[in-house]
């Protein structure tokens, strides 16, 4: 079965008392439920490997050891990313941007999240958004487990076969004038004994097996049939969907969404694809290819859980997306928690420097909408519009939707 998920765990690295103890002190004042110490990477690594499960987030420096037979950050980062012992990695040091950078880019090649850069002496303000952020996501992730089952990767061949997948769809809509631009698909999985399976209970799985490229191809054809079911009822928006890494490093899958389009006879920018800002800073060619493909194609492409990846404004700027839409994890409830608040605002301001559309998800009530709105983001998804709702249910929807009922 699953692991049950707890609270955020974190480790803090630094040789000086001082400091240690005061970060460790924020991390605990910021929702970690556990903070280990330990004074040089080596201690550290010696410590990790005693752990029963990864640490979720390590605060350390990289420079250079002054312990005999020690090892500096940078080696540290090395050998817990192969031994998988850390799942993100804040590192606070005092030296150059760039050296920071090349540490960030080897630790992602590794498979560690990088969470941030703080500059040293570490200050309360700087550890503790990081620190908080994690701690929400982390808060977030029971929702869906608490409903999840275990699935087998046998439940989704046949699943895949018995074509038991459905996409739901939720409405997004635009401040100015309140018009629905587009739909998401999010894909449920209608289980005969379990009822409707979120998808943070297969997507991962599906991913990991190459499963997910026939779950990719059920959700592209049955939204972009239904883009043409409500365009010839008059309602013409956009459909977009949800594409994992892997399923965007398909080297077939720009002609086979053209393809698809094609049949339906549905535009190409009327569809947009999804893809996480970890994944959209990818340096992997092949995905950079498909990127590219796909917007030379004349499909919209966004990136999902934008605010959440740290993608650097260099990396983003490379990249051909059209939309961000900025994470849940920034949006709900953010007006009564300040130390989001500099966070969304930033995203904001970066995706505006990039020229891209900002979509807001997660907004969840009335003051999500005003706080949002406010910063001048576009277009707004969330409770407070619609929740996901079946294909069938769409057309009725639109034709109800007044801003004024907000
Ligand atoms: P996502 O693409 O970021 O989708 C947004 C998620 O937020 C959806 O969860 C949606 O139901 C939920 N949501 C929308 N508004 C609100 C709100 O106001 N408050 C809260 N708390 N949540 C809201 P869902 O449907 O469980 O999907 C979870 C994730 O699974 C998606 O995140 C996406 O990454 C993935 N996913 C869904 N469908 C597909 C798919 O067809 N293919 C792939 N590869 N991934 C999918
Ligand atoms: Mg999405
Ligand atoms: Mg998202």
């Amino acid at each position: 079965m699953p692991e049950a998920v707890t609270g955020l765990r974190v480790l803090v690295i630094d040789e000086q008392n001082v400091t240690r103890r005061m970060a460790v002190k924020m991390a605990r004042d910021s929702g970690a439920v556990e903070v280990l110490e330990a004074e040089t990477p080596l201690h550290a690594l010696t410590l990790l490997e005693a752990q029963e499960r990864p640490v979720d987030l390590v605060v350390t420096d990289v420079k250079a050891t002054s312990e005999a037979g020690g090892i500096d950050g940078v080696e540290f980062v090395r050998r817990v990313a192969e031994r998988r012992l850390v799942g993100h990695l804040v590192i606070a040091s005092a030296l150059e941007e760039s050296i920071i950078r090349s540490v960030e880019t080897m630790a992602r090649g590794f498979g560690i999240e990088f969470a941030g850069h703080v500059k040293r002496p570490i200050s309360p303000e700087s550890l503790r958004p990081l620190i908080v952020r994690l701690v929400a996501r982390r808060a977030a992730a029971p929702l869906l487990k608490s409903r999840s089952v275990h699935v087998t990767v046998e439940d989704l061949r046949h699943a895949i076969a018995d074509k038991q997948f459905v996409p739901h769809f939720q409405p997004r809509v635009r401040r100015e004038d309140g018009a629905v631009t587009a739909v998401e698909a999010l894909i449920r999985w209608r289980h005969p004994d379990r009822g409707l399976v979120p998808p943070g209970a297969f997507i991962p799985l599906a991913d990991r097996t190459g499963l997910i490229d026939g779950i990719t191809d059920v959700v592209l054809e049955k939204s972009i049939a239904w883009a043409r079911i409500w365009r010839d009822s008059g309602i013409d928006i956009a459909v977009s969907v949800n594409l994992t890494e892997n399923a965007l490093n398909q080297p077939e899958l720009p002609e086979r969404i053209a393809r698809i389009a094609g049949q339906h006879g549905i535009p190409h920018e009327r569809i947009l694809l999804e893809v996480t800002e970890a994944a959209a800073i990818t340096d992997a060619a092949a995905s950079l290819e498909a990127l590219a493909r796909l917007r030379i194609n004349g499909f919209g492409l966004s990136i999902d859980d934008f605010g959440t990846g740290m993608g650097t404004p260099e990396q983003l700027a490379r990249t051909p997306f059209t939309e961000v839409k900025i994470d849940q994890a920034l949006v709900t409830g953010v007006f009564d928690q300040p130390q989001f608040f500099s966070v969304l605002e930033y995203s904001l301001k970066l995706a505006k420097q990039l020229g891209l559309k900002t979509v807001a998800e997660g907004v969840e009530g009335p003051e999500d909408w005003q706080l949002l709105s406010d910063l001048g983001c576009d277009e707004m998804q969330g409770y407070h519009v619609a929740r996901p709702m079946p294909g069938e249910e769409i057309e009725g929807w639109v034709l109800g939707w007044h801003r004024e009922a907000l």
